[in-house]
């Protein structure tokens, strides 16, 4: 038997938001309830809402940030009880079989991971993300929010924190690197801490210097414009690692001169359209150019667990859900200081 459930949801394509009600499962015998009390905005959340990304399910119930507790566990269920602190981040199933979910990396799943929403489970239902009261996940899919991180906070770090994490883990962000996170917004703030906690040297570089004073704060040790031409020159052949976060085309060839020999320039941010390169700009000083697509179940625990040991959560704005509409206007202006988490008690 469903029960209906109380949620923020788009009906159709570029709709607002508007409250409705959906079903969500019985608890089977390996299913977690969740009481959701907090869910983060993702800029995700506005590009498949919008279809920016293609073709999407509606009604579509955003939200892959997800904070609650657990009320109820399925009886098989062993890793979770009622009442523990819990996180759900961008997928709630994946085919657990493959090369990849078996090195704990489902979310590149070969048979394509069950997004948190729009998306459709191994049920056939359409999955309904964290816009909503409650949620039920299999537990292989749910991750352990530390006493130590606010529920409020870390629900953020369920999709920006791993999306940041995972690549400076992977490219060797750390002591002795000099480390760029280019873009300061909810993506780009995160890598700033998670660097900075990691030990690496933090640049930031952003079109303005407008949130100067933010990103030190966050723990950059530098902070530059990009739309000055001189950075470009000043900054050529710096670091190690560039992390890009933006999701509006990028000229990759200026990042790229801006790497030592053997650099890395990782994509995080999704432009909508190709880009173009030429090819020399990695071919010359050996250079990568990668891509990264949030983290594996695991490695988001490892990301919580970090971020609990250093005090990182997100810097949040939290609003009430009667407010989604004009968050996402807000989003889309970058006028957010750096995520909005919506307080699931108002939906
Ligand atoms: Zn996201
Ligand atoms: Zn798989």
């Amino acid at each position: 038997m469903t029960t209906p459930v109380a949620a923020y949801a788009a009906p159709a394509a570029k709709a607002p938001l508007e409250r409705t009600t959906i079903e969500r499962r019985e608890v089977g015998a390996y299913d977690v309830l969740i009481d959701i009390k907090f869910a983060g905005i993702c800029h995700s959340d506005i590009h498949q809402v919008r279809e920016g990304w293609g073709e999407a399910i509606f009604p579509m119930v955003p939200g892959h940030e997800i904070a609650g507790i657990v009320t109820e566990v399925g009886s098989a269920v062993t890793g979770f009880k009622a009442g523990d602190r819990v996180g759900v981040g961008c997928m709630v199933d994946s085919c657990r079989e493959c090369e990849n979910c078996k090195a704990g990396q489902e979310q590149y799943c070969v048979q394509g991971n069950v997004p948190t929403y729009n998306g459709v489970g191994r049920d056939g239902e359409p999955t309904y993300g964290g816009y909503s009261q409650k949620i039920v996940v299999d537990e292989n899919y749910v991750v352990r929010i530390p006493d130590g991180l606010p529920l409020d906070t870390a629900a953020p770090l369920l999709c920006a924190g791993i999306t940041l994490y995972s690549p400076l883990k992977r490219f060797g962000a750390g002591p002795g690197r000099k480390v760029a996170i280019v873009g300061l917004g909810g993506l780009g703030h995160m890598g700033v801490k998670i660097a900075h906690a990691l030990g690496a040297e933090v640049t930031v570089l952003s079109q303005s210097l407008r949130k100067k004073d933010d990103g030190l704060k966050l723990g950059a040790d530098h902070y530059y414009a990009t739309s000055d031409p001189k950075t470009f020159e000043e900054l050529a052949g710096t670091f190690d690692l560039i992390v890009s976060t933006v999701s509006a085309p990028l000229d990759l060839g200026a990042y790229l001169s801006l790497l030592k020999t053997h650099g890395t320039l990782a994509n995080v941010g999704a432009p909508e359209e190709p880009v173009s390169l030429n090819l020399f700009s990695v071919i010359g000083g050996g250079k990568s150019l990668a891509g990264s697509m949030i983290g594996g179940i695991a490695e988001t625990q490892e990301m919580l667990d970090f971020c609990a040991a250093h005090g990182i959560g997100a810097e949040i704005e939290l609003i009430a859900a009667s407010e989604i509409n004009e968050a996402y206007e807000r989003v889309l202006a970058s006028d957010v200081r750096y995520r909005f988490v919506i307080d699931a008690a108002t939906i």
